[in-house]
């Protein structure tokens, strides 16, 4: 048995103030489960993005989160659910002026290909996008464009000042 209190897990470095990795502090094997706190202007991902094999489902536990989905934005309040499909695109952010807590579970734990679409101003495009450590700045994750490189986002641990990119 794991029996893990979710404030003694690390905090990431996410596009949200709180994005604590259940998965690998349970020692899951077969599903991932991600705790989120967004705060206004925040996101639960750096792009707009779909995973190849995972399927993904977010539960709602206070405030309001947005989704950007295929279908347009769809908001998803306190005590509901939503489930995105493998292949569907989707990027959830708090458009709200309460803190948004949630959890995200998928299954299984693999992405698969992972496209991470982000505007790129140098291309004028949306573009699939590269992420990692930055490469001044082992605190940060940077997003990259893949067709020219160019840097489209940065991001810290914990709160950001305003929308986040
Ligand atoms: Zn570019």
């Amino acid at each position: 048995m794991h029996h893990v209190r979710v404030a003694d897990v690390e905090n990431s470095i996410q596009p949200a103030a709180e994005m604590r990795k259940l998965t690998d502090a349970l020692g899951l094997t077969d599903f991932a489960i991600n705790y989120y706190e967004l705060e206004p202007g925040d996101s639960f991902a750096f792009a707009y993005h779909s995973h190849e094999v995972q399927e993904e489902a977010f539960y709602v536990i206070s405030g309001t989160a947005t989704f950007d989905t295929e279908d347009g934005p769809v908001e998803v309040g306190a005590d509901e659910i939503v489930r995105f499909d493998r292949g569907e695109f989707q990027r959830g952010w708090n458009r709200g002026d309460d803190r948004v807590r949630a959890l995200a579970i998928g299954a299984p734990l693999e992405y698969g290909t992972q496209v991470k679409l982000r505007y790129c101003a140098d291309c004028d495009a949306e573009v699939d996008s590269g992420l990692g450590i930055a490469p001044d700045d082992e605190e940060a994750v940077v997003a990259t464009c893949v067709e020219c490189g160019a840097e489209t986002g940065r991001w810290y641990r914990g709160s950001m000042d305003g929308e986040v990119p």
